[in-house]
């Protein structure tokens, strides 16, 4: 019996790429390998809906288990990997068992970067379990203090704050979100969640946590009942290096997800890819689900490169934010007449890049979208039409 195709990594990339391979026509035997317990899920809404009680797991979950027993794709739930062996094309589970593959993608994510105490009240997010066991401890008036001023510690932060909790940020860096939003953008955040309670400080090192305080270097004590750790991702690599995978910040690639070694792929967190001359890993939703479905078709040998534009969201209270593409020195800035910002970022010959957009409730995902339209069709713009907010983009994209 010819051997199966097989992922490693049930979380948004790996369930997308079994689908795909699905419905792409593979009918050959697939295999879905997860360290959770649960079917594949989406992660964006652990720290929104779910944190919130407004969503379950199979609100997130990207098919149910009827569905997968329809497509046959055999899931291996709670059991990781803890091998491959890419000279066999084989790997081992963590039960000990050893799986032949024809073809393998991995797609492993990554885990929270944890700091060097463990302690019962410090809590980290990146699984759903972990959602679950942050929302019962979120009562209204619990002291949080979020070390982080990131993606996880700001969306965190607004949904503590409507169930009333008392929420310090402590970001490391001199703004929000520094790494990956522009200046403007960092303080629309910092005086937004200033507005909604939330203490925000900014280059704050953290000296030290005990049972209910959180000591700073400079000697300040912040009373605390709970503390949500939010310094970034670290990506699942360790099966990839002990193989001899080619691996930097990320499992590398080529521009069709081929990694270093015969018929393995790899896709979303944990995949470093090229992407204008760089090496780099995107995390985001967009990426995972671009990427699983691209890792599929060339599994089944498409021979298509990846070149998805990137982009990302974020909703915090009721703002949201969007971005599409990538940012440029060339930047252009529109003040939205029903509040917040859009800016545009242009190349050299004034073609549209990038954009990122900031307003509030979804309403700036109609122009985030037009945005992606503007940076295919390569539009030479004229940078005061773009700062106008009487000009459409509708009608920027027909002229
Ligand atoms: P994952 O979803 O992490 O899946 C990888 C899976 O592989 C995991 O289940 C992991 O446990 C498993 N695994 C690892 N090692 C092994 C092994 N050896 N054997 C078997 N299984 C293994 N992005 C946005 O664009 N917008 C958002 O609003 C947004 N919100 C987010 C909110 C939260 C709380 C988090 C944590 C992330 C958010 N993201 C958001 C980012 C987005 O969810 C991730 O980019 C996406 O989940 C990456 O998908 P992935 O499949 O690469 O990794
Ligand atoms: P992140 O977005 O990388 O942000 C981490 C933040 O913590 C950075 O601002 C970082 O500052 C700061 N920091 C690092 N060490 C610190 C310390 N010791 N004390 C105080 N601050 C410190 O990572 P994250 O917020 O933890 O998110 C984890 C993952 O989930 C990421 O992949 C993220 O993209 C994803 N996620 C995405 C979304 C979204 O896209 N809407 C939402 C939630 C989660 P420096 O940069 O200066 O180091």
């Amino acid at each position: 019996m010819n051997a199966p195709l097989i992922i490693v990594g049930a979380g948004h990339a790996g369930g997308r790429a079994a689908l795909t391979l699905r419905e792409e026509g593979y009918t050959a035997r697939l295999i879905l390998i997860g360290d959770e317990p649960h079917l594949p899920y989406e992660r964006p809404p652990l720290s929104k809906g779910v944190l919130q009680g407004s969503m379950d797991l199979a609100g997130c979950s990207l098919c149910d288990s009827a569905r997968l027993a329809e497509l046959g794709i055999e899931h291996i739930a709670g059991n990781p990997v803890s091998q491959l062996d890419p000279l066999q094309q084989r790997l081992q589970l963590a039960d000990g068992q050893w799986l032949s593959y024809a073809g393998l993608l991995l797609a492993t994510g990554g885990r929270a970067r944890r700091l060097p105490q463990e302690q019962a009240n410090v809590l980290y997010l990146r699984t759903h379990d972990e959602a679950l066991a942050l929302k019962s401890a979120l009562q209204p008036g619990v002291k949080l203090v979020i070390v982080g001023g990131g993606f996880i510690g700001l969306e965190v932060a607004a949904t503590a704050r409507g169930m009333d909790c008392e929420v310090t940020v402590l970001e490391a860096g001199p703004r929000l979100a520094g790494r990956v939003l522009p200046p403007v953008i960092s303080q629309a955040l910092l005086d937004l969640h200033r507005l909604q309670g939330v203490d925000v400080r900014l280059n704050v090192a953290l000296e030290s946590i005990h049972g209910d305080a959180v000591q700073l270097v400079d000697g300040q004590v912040l009373p605390c009942d709970l503390v949500v750790v939010g310094i970034g991702m670290q990506p699942n690599i360790e099966l990839a290096v002990a193989a001899g995978l080619e691996v930097g910040q990320g499992i590398r690639v080529d521009a069709h997800l081929r990694t270093s070694a015969p018929g393995i792929y790899a896709a979303g967190d944990v995949c470093e890819f090229r992407l204008g001359g760089e090496y780099q890993r995107q995390e985001t939703w967009r990426n995972a689900e671009a990427q699983g479905r691209h890792a599929a078709l060339n599994m089944l040998g498409r021979e298509v490169p990846f070149e998805a534009i990137p982009g990302f969201w974020s909703d915090q209270y009721d703002w949201g934010l969007q971005t599409v593409g990538v940012i440029t020195p060339h930047m252009i800035s529109r003040v939205l007449p029903a509040g917040g910002l859009l800016l545009f970022y242009l190349d050299a010959d004034a073609r549209l890049q990038g954009a990122c957009g900031w307003a509030p409730g979804n309403s700036v995902a109609k122009d985030i979208k037009l945005c992606e339209r503007l940076i295919t069709a390569r539009t030479v713009l004229n940078p005061s039409s773009l700062a106008d907010p009487e000009l459409s983009l509708k009608q920027l994209l027909r002229s």
